[in-house]
């Protein structure tokens, strides 16, 4: 069956049901994004031309909302708890519906049973039941959910699944017995899944697939409204919980010097004593009312918590410019309580990395905040600065729904492993050294891997600098990291036509291979499918790192993967 473009979410709605405030919430902001859903899906429509799409079966199964696992989230909703999570979770829903696909919806462990045709109390049972959907999206809750009930059938169908992971699982944690092995302990990880399987809500490491929410975009005569009605000296502060506002007397106070600060904090009866007397708060707002508040401020400032949410690129896409701090040294699992225990060594360089690396300046300013004159600075150069509301087209409807798109369309973690491995020597080698000698790139005659998604012709592949991870070494060439690439690269041939001098090569199982050791001369292949990965660094690799182009505002798609 041909999928078709739906522009009419009253289905949608009543498939999410009903009673808990997150369901409520996200069902309300689905209504309120219709409009802009149907638009971006006729305009993908045109974009797409004839191209086939199949429907798939889809079950969607938010684990984190499930009485289950606690479901910790639905009752502070209206309390200022999280919501960036149920921001991407509606906007999924929306995405999936939109393209027409088939949905089931479940947020309770019966209702996943019955969809799964699991027999209640027999989650044990050694039968592989099969499986009625082609594709299904859960969390680390569900994943853990289905595992125990759903008996063989979950290895057999694995491969079906995509987690919505927010920050992000590298390989490193991913893969159980080097994990364990290792030293990657953590509370999450150990799966064995296709990377590519995780699905994050900012494009961090591209071994995860990046899959990101939408934020609501202006039209013009709504950016000519914003441009005249811009307060230019007011602000508001991010952060719904009062905690965040502890210790920050001294920004504050610099800040109310110059314009008048806005929050909204939820509170119970009382102001929040964090919060000074000289704020406006308004409390928690329904979202559109926030985006009204933002419409009218200048600036919209961060205290270095939360970290990487919605709320910043909504403050954006309404013309304010958002102030953040920089984080030196740099938050990680390592060394912060809220990142303990996540599979992951990315470093943090600011509240909200995606806006000061994606964006940046005028939009975003990543200041020092432990500097009280540079802090200043910024505050008097933003209110001079005119900028207009800015959405990277990632985060519109329509970058969205092109990207799912793109992965419905063409990532299947079911198929056989691709490539041979190492040592078996490809008869005619892909790959020659570019003109420039600096890279290796695709052989103008080689045949290009039937099906590889992204096609195989867009790879650049570099030895890194001693102590670069990939992530790092393919955006110092304009380019993105691209993991599906390693086992092309995984070969004495890539290293012997880049003209590294290895004296020897080894196989081992290591996430930062293939690479080149500088002492000793040694070469490394990678051992490991699984571990093959463009997060990860240490001083004692070149790491040997594959890379592409990618389409500008849309980072998980290169130019010829629609
Ligand atoms: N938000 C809201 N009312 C408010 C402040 C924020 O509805 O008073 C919404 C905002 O529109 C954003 C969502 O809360 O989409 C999540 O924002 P945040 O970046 O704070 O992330 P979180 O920490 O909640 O995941």
């Amino acid at each position: 069956v041909q999928a078709v473009f739906r522009s009419n979410l009253s289905h949608l709605l009543e498939l999410m049901g009903s009673g808990k405030e997150s369901l409520i919430f996200m069902k309300k902001r689905a209504k309120r994004l219709t409009a802009q859903w149907a638009v971006a899906a006729q305009r993908l429509s045109q974009k797409l031309g004839a191209v086939q799409r199949d429907q798939k079966q889809i079950l969607v199964h938010i684990g984190f909302l499930t009485e289950e696992s606690g479901d910790v989230f639905s009752p502070r909703v209206l309390k200022g708890g999280p919501l960036g999570e149920m921001v991407q979770w509606a906007d999924i829903l929306a995405a999936l519906y939109v393209l027409g696909h088939g949905l089931r919806i479940t947020v309770s462990l019966k209702e996943l049973q019955s969809n799964l045709g699991v027999p209640p109390g027999r989650g044990n049972c050694p039968l592989t039941v099969p499986l009625p959907f082609d594709l299904v999206y859960t969390d680390y809750h569900g994943l853990q959910q289905m595992k125990q009930h759903m008996g063989l059938s979950f290895k057999k169908y694995r491969c079906r699944i995509r987690v919505i992971d927010t920050f992000g699982t590298e390989p490193a944690y991913n893969h159980e017995e080097y994990a364990t092995l290792h030293g990657y302990r953590t509370n999450w990880g150990y799966w064995n899944l296709n990377p590519k399987q995780f699905m994050t809500m900012f494009p961090h490491t591209p071994d995860n697939s990046f899959m990101g929410f939408v934020s609501e975009e202006l039209n013009e005569t709504e950016k000519q409204l914003v441009r005249g009605g811009k307060a230019s000296n007011m602000a508001v502060v991010y952060g719904k919980e009062a905690s965040i506002w502890k210790g920050k007397e001294k920004f504050l106070g610099i800040l109310n010097k110059y314009m008048e600060i806005h929050g909204t904090v939820y509170y119970e009866s009382q102001r929040p004593p964090e919060v000074p007397a000289f704020v406006k708060n308004h409390g928690l707002l329904p979202q559109p009312e926030f985006q009204q508040l933002l419409r009218k401020a200048k600036l919209f400032i961060g205290f270095g918590f939360p970290y990487e949410g919605p709320a910043p690129l909504e403050a954006i896409a309404n013309g304010c410019v958002f102030l953040q701090s920089r984080f030196s040294p740099p938050h990680s699992s390592l060394n912060h309580e809220f990142f303990r225990g996540k599979p992951t060594s990315r470093e943090v360089f600011s509240q909200h990395p995606y806006a000061e690396n994606f964006i940046g300046k005028p939009h975003v300013w990543t200041v020092d905040y432990n500097n009280s004159d540079e802090f200043e600075a910024a505050i008097k150069a933003i209110m001079k600065t005119q900028v207009d509301p800015y959405l990277p087209y990632e985060y519109t409807c329509e970058g969205m729904l092109e990207r799912i798109h793109a992965y419905i369309q063409h990532q299947d973690f079911c198929a056989a492993p691709g490539p041979a491995p190492p040592g078996t020597r490809a008869p005619q080698s892909p790959f020659v050294l570019a003109p420039n000698a600096t890279h290796l790139e695709w052989a103008q005659n080689a045949s290009v891997a039937p099906g590889a998604w992204p096609p195989a012709h867009s790879l650049r592949a570099w030895l890194a600098a001693a102590g670069r991870a990939c992530t790092d070494a393919c955006l110092d060439h304009g380019l993105i990291c691209e993991p599906s690439f390693f086992p092309f690269l995984n070969s004495q041939d890539a290293f012997q036509k880049l003209q590294v001098p290895c004296d020897s090569t080894e196989s081992e199982m290591n996430h930062l291979y293939p690479a080149f050791a500088q002492p000793g001369r040694e070469c490394f292949l990678q051992k490991e499918p699984l571990l093959f990965s463009c997060a990860g660094s240490s001083t004692k690799y070149h790491r040997l790192c594959p890379c592409r182009d990618f389409r500008k505002g849309q980072v998980a798609l290169c130019r010829d993967c629609l």
